[in-house]
């Protein structure tokens, strides 16, 4: 087995307006670092379209029509002032939707150790009933509850160390005991969710870091509240909401990793995916606005998956 990596051209025809930070070429720096030698032995697939159905698990029928319906012939129509849609916004978000699933069965199926999607548009803002924060749907959501639907999963992990809290995700598991939401972030800052307070069904556990905040406060709120969560909450998956925003060169926000925090933070996971659920661990892309920093924080990140 191997770590597998899904991507799909279509990703690069979901458009925004110039100079909106999360851009085809996020993408395109991406596929360019993963083109090093050193990821010869990944295994690439070319992301399927995911199955609509899949969606209604975690957004109502009538937002996804809404959405569906909002999409342009041409040009750009937006949502709201950051997160828009294009001719194509549909058919790349159901492609992400498709690898993120894809991914899911992939780790039960015994398909590949772990997997990285990289994807675009993002997902951990969108709520229930509302896309925002450049995310159209939840797909690291959707995934979990394929998890639970397809696979028995009867208690899912999502561990999201994008600079922004995941308000969407903590919106649509609030009250569920099953899947464990755990996310490291800067506040203040967008979306202003993610307080330590806000604890859900005791299933939520927020770690706010302030304003240039480095790699040891991270490494420190990762392994005092993110790690000893997920050992008592003892996941049957993992799944990664991988936004690397949280770099340093990063325009969005202010706090200061390096990539090494990255791979530090990845093979923290996989020792926990180890311990509970056989391995399994699925990597979905977030944030990440600087291409290098992007880049190279992604560089790490899937080198580490790979490491087995
Ligand atoms: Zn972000």
């Amino acid at each position: 087995m191997a770590t597998r990596l899904y991507t799909h051209p279509i990703y690069l025809e979901h458009l925004t307006p110039p100079g909106h930070p999360e851009r085809p070429d996020r993408l395109r720096a991406i596929q360019r670092v993963l083109d090093d030698e050193a990821f010869v032995p990944l295994d690439r697939v070319e992301a399927p379209e995911g199955d609509p159905q899949t969606i209604l698990a975690v957004h109502p029928r009538d937002f996804v029509e809404r959405i569906k319906a909002a999409v342009p012939q041409d040009g750009l129509a937006g949502i709201d002032g950051d997160t828009v849609l294009s001719p194509k916004s549909w058919q790349a978000a159901l492609t992400a939707i498709g690898a993120a699933n894809a991914a899911v069965d992939d780790v039960f199926g015994g398909r590949a150790d772990n997997v990285f999607v990289a994807a675009r548009p993002p997902g951990h803002h969108a709520e229930k009933t509302t896309a925002m924060g450049f995310c159209l749907f939840n797909y690291a959501a959707i995934a979990a509850r394929h998890a639970q639907g397809r696979h028995g999963a009867e208690r899912v992990a999502i561990v999201d160390w994008d600079v922004h809290h995941g308000n969407g995700t903590q919106d649509i598991f609030w009250d569920d005991p099953s899947v464990l939401y755990c996310s490291t972030h800067q506040m203040p800052l967008y979306p202003g969710t993610g307080a330590k307070n806000e604890t859900g069904a005791g299933n939520i556990v927020n770690a706010p870091l302030a304003p240039r905040t480095g790699s040891e406060t991270f490494r420190d709120a990762f392994s005092s509240r993110v790690l000893p969560a997920l050992d008592a909450f003892r996941p049957d998956l993992i799944i990664v909401s991988a936004g690397f925003d949280a770099h340093h060169r990063d325009p969005l926000a202010e706090i200061n990793l390096v990539e090494d925090d990255f791979d530090w933070a990845t093979g923290q996971l996989m020792e926990q995916a180890g311990r509970h659920s056989a391995g399994r661990l699925v990597s979905l892309l977030e944030g990440g606005y600087d291409l290098q920093g992007l880049a190279f924080s992604v560089s790490a990140h899937v080198g580490r998956l790979m490491k087995g």
